[in-house]
């Protein structure tokens, strides 16, 4: 038996995941995710369409996120006509993603060209178009949790929830009897509306993310103080609260935990707008998906029918209204993408938020190296938005555990119950290499004799 693991992105950075595996009579694509980053190294990677992507008989997608299924659109448009398996819910938030994805390419490529043809260079084509977006999803076929296919000649595959976003799973291949787990992202344990990640039986590979192989969150119970806190005092100074964020996943969360605050009185009502075109799809698909909601959800919902507080939304559509939030003051809350600030109509309210000390932006999710969210994050003096620079004198929180990441210890604690002796090889991926490192050591502590951090382009015969 042959097989062949090679990693051509998600190796020793978070974005652009994709593994393709490869045996003598087929081989398999697991994700298809955009690089994010500096715009034009970014935008370089994600043009790269190579044969033995092209080549793969089919794909498996683990969760809706950019960073895993956001060049799907690309893909298909250059030919590709094979199956791409996900759970349902992640087919319904892919569409939502996806089409959104599209928008900032769109926008993106906009900008980059009016700069361009300033200085007489070349125009781009944006990576996909909202229509090519829209045509891949037909390619999306739906694999429920626990069920297992043939995906490809003598490769099996079963999808295991993985306890990070609606939808989300972790695949276990299995090819001549040697079984192969991809996490994807997992979840930490207890997020709110998704269950806990799964324990997948007897995998004898393991590819694992380590996007806070060195880091551990607070409890969820200190972050929905801190959250309360935070909240409270930007209400009692009339803050205009920014929160950039992905129309999916984070903000659910978000404003489930809001909406829980207000219902136990330790939060004043506030409006809460979320500037967004597609979250309110977003929000219909978690409505569509109970089958994936955890016990303590099912348990809300017989108490309360809007168990995650739509009552308290209002949602903005057109960009002639998201303008029309520059007017309104505060005490508000205004949720907008893009998550890491790097486009989307986030960066107009960003205009409008940080030269004013009463303010505040609040950072949920990870921010990759080179995005404005981390500059923002790092405390910079000023931010360069459309090209000028506004000074940053509004407050900046970050809120990393609701990052719907697995931290350190639940990382540790995942490879603990598996039987370090039987599993013949670790990879850790989808994390900063000094992340990556951190969390090798302690696995290597638990007696897993072999732990390799790939890097992107590299290929291992695993068996
Ligand atoms: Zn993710």
């Amino acid at each position: 038996m042959s097989i062949e693991l090679k990693f051509l992105g998600g190796a020793r950075t978070v974005t652009g995941s994709k593994f393709t595996l490869k045996t003598k009579k087929a081989s398999i694509l697991t994700e298809f995710g955009l690089f994010q980053g500096h715009r034009r190294q970014a935008f370089e990677l994600n043009t790269l369409l190579p044969d033995e992507i092209l080549e793969t008989d089919s794909m498996l997608l683990s969760h809706a996120h950019i960073d895993h299924a956001g060049n799907i659109p690309r893909l298909v448009a250059h030919g590709y006509e094979n199956d791409i398996y996900a759970t349902s819910a992640t087919i319904d938030l892919a569409r939502i993603m996806l089409l959104d994805s599209a928008e900032i390419q769109v926008r993106d490529a906009e900008y980059v060209n009016k700069k361009n043809a300033k200085k007489g260079e070349p125009l781009i084509e944006p990576l996909y178009s909202i229509e090519e977006a829209e045509a891949s999803i037909k390619n999306l076929k739906p694999l429920e949790y626990h069920s297992t296919r043939e995906v490809a000649a003598g490769i099996k595959a079963t999808f295991y929830d993985a306890g990070h976003i609606l939808g989300s799973a972790q695949i276990l291949y299995e090819i001549d009897g040697l079984r192969i787990l991809f996490t994807g992202d997992l979840g930490q344990p207890d997020l709110p509306v998704v269950r806990n990640p799964e324990r997948v039986p007897s995998p004898d590979i393991i590819v694992c993310e380590s996007t806070y192989g060195e880091r551990n969150h607070p409890s969820l119970d200190e972050a929905k103080q801190r959250l309360s806190d935070i909240l409270k005092s930007a209400y009692d100074r009339g803050a205009k609260i920014l929160v950039p964020a992905f129309a999916v996943g984070r903000t659910q969360s978000l404003v489930l935990v809001m909406h829980q605050l207000m219902d136990e009185g330790r939060l004043p009502a506030m409006p809460i707008w979320i500037d967004s075109p597609l979250s309110l799809e977003a929000t219909e698909v978690f409505k569509k998906h109970p089958e994936c909601y955890d016990r303590e959800t099912m348990e809300y919902l017989k108490r309360d029918e809007d168990p995650f507080g739509f009552f308290r939304l209002r949602y903005v559509q057109t960009v002639e209204e998201s303008k029309s939030l520059n007017e309104v003051s505060g005490p508000c809350m205004i949720i907008a993408s893009s998550g890491m600030c790097e486009g989307g109509r986030v960066v107009h309210h960003l205009k409008n938020t940080v030269a004013d000390p009463k303010n505040l932006v609040i950072i949920t999710g990870y921010q990759a190296e080179g995005t404005l969210g981390k500059r923002i994050v790092d405390g910079v003096k000023s931010v360069k938005l459309y090209g000028e620079e506004y000074p940053l004198n509004c407050g900046v929180e970050v809120l990393n555990e609701y990052s719907a990441h697995a931290d350190r210890n639940d990382l540790i604690e995942l490879f603990k119950g598996y039987d370090s002796k039987k599993v013949k090889e670790v990879f850790l991926v989808h994390g900063d290499y000094d992340q990556s490192r951190a969390l090798g050591e302690a696995v290597n502590g638990l007696g897993y004799s072999s732990i390799t951090i790939p890097d992107v382009g590299q290929s291992f015969e695993i068996g």
